[in-house]
């Protein structure tokens, strides 16, 4: 009997090399050597055969320890050696995950039950909606499971029978060689099961595609680009895997009036010259109506009034914003011929500086660059 490789040297690692490196190092090799990537070739077939028988070993700690004590001599009491391995169990376990479709190696022994897609929606609120929140009935077109089957793809009083070629593993297990490799089933699809007499409303797949009804919650204080998740309301997941979420999208629509600062609420409102000089008390909109403000004498223009809690509450619960009243004073474009003379007998009058004490300090700086 000819003498046989040292396991740890056909792999290239050390004696005490962790599991993790001995399954690295056979991956390697092993992607070199398969069959499929040498077709004909009895020397790298042979060398695939001792790689797989090392990795066989050296994988399994309670073979491994036998090995390292015993050395070949542990398998081939008996007649073990090559025949007394199986090939399939590690070999989808290495290269399921890897290129199990390269070699139609069936690392997906069953369709695994996947996650559904996430879905998004965009919904446009108005102004008033973002500050105290509102109840919305959106209608969303995704795939639901079958109402009708409840997702078996089965018409009703009917069952998906086991499938005959694959016995209900999903998988199919054939000689290639030396080794059996298992394929997905292609009559079943890997599912273990065939529909024999579909279900007719989604026509076998268990799902189907539906608008949706649903109510969101907008909280108070939200704003454009806020994102709301709805978990499990997106798409159903194929083969019965959990369905995905469903973010709300907010896009808040412009207020006439209204202007957001984080939870503030700005709004411009003119006043006449006379109201400006005078005082008055004007009619401020909020976003709860009407309320009435005092602007006193000699306000000017562009001067901010703030009214406390006014504003939008605070998302977060912190509270709510104020309202700030920008006051811009309207010159008259147009004067009646009895106005002009009031306002020019007035500019008369306005002689006197202590009452533009603006207009005196600019002129004062003037005088002092300028002389
Ligand atoms: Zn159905
Ligand atoms: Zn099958």
């Amino acid at each position: 009997m000819a003498t046989k490789a040292d396991y740890y040297e056909l792999l290239g690692v050390s004696r005490n090399a962790t599991e993790e490196e001995i399954k690295k190092a056979y991956r390697k090799a092993a992607l070199r050597y398969h069959p499929d990537r040498n077709p004909g070739d009895k020397a790298a077939e042979e060398k695939f055969k001792e790689l797989s028988e090392a990795y066989q070993v050296l994988s399994d700690p309670e073979k491994r320890a036998q090995y390292d004590r015993y050395g070949h001599a542990a398998f081939e009491q008996g007649g073990a050696g090559f025949n007394g391995f199986d090939f399939t169990g590690n070999f989808e376990d290495i290269f399921g995950d890897i290129f199990g479709d390269f070699f139609g190696v069936g690392g997906r022994s069953r369709r695994r039950a996947q996650r559904g897609e996430d879905l998004s929606y965009n919904l446009e609120i108005s102004f008033e909606e973002a500050a105290f929140g509102t109840e919305k009935t959106i209608s969303v077109p995704r795939t639901i499971v079958c109402e009708v089957c409840h997702g078996s793809g089965a018409k009703p009083g009917t069952a998906p029978k086991t499938c005959a070629t694959c016995r209900g593993t999903g998988q199919v297990r054939f000689q290639q060689g030396f080794f059996t490799v298992a394929r997905t089933c292609s009559r079943c699809g890997g599912h273990g099961q065939v529909i024999t007499d579909p279900c007719p409303t989604c026509r076998g797949t268990g799902t189907v595609r539906k608008a949706s009804t649903l109510q969101v919650k907008i909280p108070a204080g939200v704003d454009t680009g806020a994102r709301l998740k709805l978990r499990g309301e997106g798409e159903v997941g194929p083969a019965g895997g959990v369905p995905g979420d469903l973010y709300v999208l907010i896009r808040v629509r412009e207020h006439p009036l209204f202007e957001r600062q984080h939870n503030d609420v700005v709004c411009e409102i003119p006043i006449s010259f006379p109201q400006a000089a005078l005082g008055t008390e004007i009619e401020v909109p909020t976003l709860e109506g009407k309320i009435k403000m005092k602007i006193p004498p000699g306000t000017q223009s562009g001067n901010v009034f703030r009214l406390r809690g006014k504003g939008i509450p605070d998302l977060r619960g912190g509270g709510r914003g104020d309202q700030l009243v920008r006051v811009v004073v309207e010159v008259p474009r147009k004067l009646t011929a009895r106005q002009r003379e009031l306002l020019e007998e007035f500019a008369r009058l306005d002689g006197e500086e202590d009452v533009h004490p603006m207009t005196k300090s600019f002129f004062d700086k003037v005088k002092e660059l300028f002389g």
